[in-house]
């Protein structure tokens, strides 16, 4: 259970802390969009990314349905899953799509997970979302969402690494590593 959003409406404001990426992350945002741009011009295909995904942006109402805040806040953190049949979930972090998706019998009664058509988590560099099926998940950094400590998504391996070294990570993770446990530990500050 959240703590700090108990009350659905009561989003605190967009606060530095919770963004909380230093101004050099934004020049090197656009570097990073650069150099995609040119590894996508020589077709340099070989290693494992998670593509980007086509998903519907949260409203100004739509709120996560694990702590119940507003998401539109926070387009950098937002995680969204969209249903087969057009319904569209959206969070305030991989940690509550996480928590969401591992507990559907509590959030989606009668849905089963073959029925999503495409799942996406905000990239932390390049802020577009990514298949959160094939992202990479760095934990224990010292890098907080809206929720506190976060997994914090990258489409590639080697963005995740190299977060990892900037931002004190602990553990690079796929979406299958993921457990209810781990996402506990996260609440209380354990990786
Ligand atoms: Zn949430």
């Amino acid at each position: 259970m959240c703590h700090t959003c108990l009350v659905p409406g009561a989003a605190p404001p967009l606060s530095n802390h919770a963004r909380a990426v230093p101004s050099h992350h934004v020049s090197r945002r656009v570097v990073l969009q650069t150099l995609v741009i040119g590894a996508s011009a020589l077709c340099i295909g070989q290693v494992a990314h998670a593509k980007p995904v086509k998903l519907p942006a949260p409203g100004p109402r739509d709120a996560c349905p694990v702590c119940g805040m507003f998401v539109a806040p926070y387009p950098y953190w937002v995680a969204t899953v969209l249903w087969r049949d057009g319904k569209a979930v959206h969070f305030d972090g991989a940690k509550d799509f996480f928590k969401y998706l591992q507990d559907l019998k509590k959030y989606e009664p009668g849905r089963a997970m073959t029925e999503i058509h495409a799942m996406g988590v905000t990239d932390y560099y390049a802020t577009g979302r990514i298949d959160a099926a094939a992202a990479f998940y760095v934990i224990g950094s010292d890098v907080l969402g809206p929720m506190g400590h976060e997994l914090v998504p990258h489409d590639s391996e080697a963005e995740a690494k190299e977060f990892m070294v900037d931002h004190s990570g602990k553990r690079v993770l796929r979406f299958r590593e993921v457990t209810q446990a781990m996402l506990m530990g996260l609440d209380g500050g354990k990786f």
